[in-house]
């Protein structure tokens, strides 16, 4: 049996429904600690709630899971939309890295929710921005970048593949420019083009072309954590950079296949192969409740939610 079989009986097998299963997750953490914890970057964050545990060395908070017309979706009257499960209230992708070895925290995406995602979650700082690609539930909270420039004084770096840089400068132009810097009253943001490892502040990220569709975009790497949204199909290349991960994160759309994302049962067949230790997936539609897509999912994939913080060996 190939691991996609595999992956697949054990995905519609019932199995061991629910969380438990990947340690040291942080859980749904409180305002008040999550605003503790973004306060200032410039050192590591120690983890009040289980103190006997080493200190992570990566923390993933996200801010936003949900597909691109988030959930619940206008005019639409479906159980999940209709849901008082908070977890399935979902906001457009994107998350916030912390990291440990450096103090640094980096934003994937700007999604269109960024103003109030970071005002839940306390996010008051970034260092750099990666972009994963230029589709509008990745970039509408752009703009959003600017309060970030005027707290801390200084141009924020972004990084993207060429395709989307390009996108980058064409939709945003009045962002890289240099006039009125500061004021708050636009992002003042440098803009480079990735597409091979490179250094962010002492740690080294490495990009992971992945395929949305026939549209090349970026996962990205941090050390034993891997963050790949909006991917149909990743090449052999690919996998072989996804390989020993403490926790990976991807993306799964819904049951039925779909042209450009993964669906619950591609995704499970794909984190069978890469066997990273835990997985968290994100970028769900409607189609799919947390509960309904927790109890479907084998030992070690969890379905994430907006606010869930999730730690990684660096
Ligand atoms: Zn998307
Ligand atoms: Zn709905
Ligand atoms: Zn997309």
């Amino acid at each position: 049996m190939c691991a996609r079989d595999r992956a697949r009986r054990r995905l519609y097998s019932g199995g061991d429904p629910g969380g438990g299963r990947a340690r040291r997750v942080a859980g749904p953490v409180s305002r008040t600690t999550m605003a503790r914890a973004w306060r200032g970057s410039s050192r590591p964050v120690a983890n009040t709630e289980s103190p006997q545990e080493p200190m992570a060395e990566l923390a993933l908070t996200f801010l936003g899971t949900g597909t691109s017309n988030g959930i619940p979706v206008i005019g639409c009257d479906c159980a999940v939309c209709r849901s008082t499960d908070p977890r399935d209230k979902r906001s457009r992708c994107s998350v916030v890295i912390r990291d440990g070895a450096n103090g640094q925290t980096y934003l994937i995406d700007t999604a269109t929710e960024l103003r109030s995602q970071a005002l839940a979650t306390g996010l008051r700082h970034v260092d750099a921005v990666l972009m994963t690609h230029a589709h509008a539930d990745h970039t509408g909270g752009f703009d959003d970048l600017r309060r970030f420039n005027e707290v801390q004084r200084r141009h924020l770096p972004v990084y993207a593949n060429p395709g989307t840089a390009a996108t980058l400068r064409e939709r945003f132009a009045y962002t890289f420019t240099d006039a009125f810097t500061f004021y708050g009253g636009k992002p003042d943001l440098t803009l480079h083009e990735v597409d091979e490892p490179f250094d962010l502040f002492g740690r080294e990220v490495v990009p992971i072309p992945v395929f949305h569709g026939r549209l090349p975009i970026l996962g990205y790497r941090f050390g034993g954590l891997a963050y790949v949204t909006d991917a149909k199909a990743v090449p052999d290349s690919s996998r072989d950079l996804l390989r020993g991960l403490d926790v990976l994160v991807l993306n799964a759309l819904r049951e039925q296949p779909h042209p450009t994302h993964l669906s619950l049962a591609e995704a499970a067949a794909l984190i069978d192969e890469l066997r990273p230790r835990a997985a968290y997936l994100t970028h769900l539609s409607h189609e799919l409740s947390h509960a309904a897509a927790s109890a479907r999912l084998p030992e070690g994939i969890a379905v994430a939610y907006d606010g869930l913080t999730v730690t990684a060996e660096g």
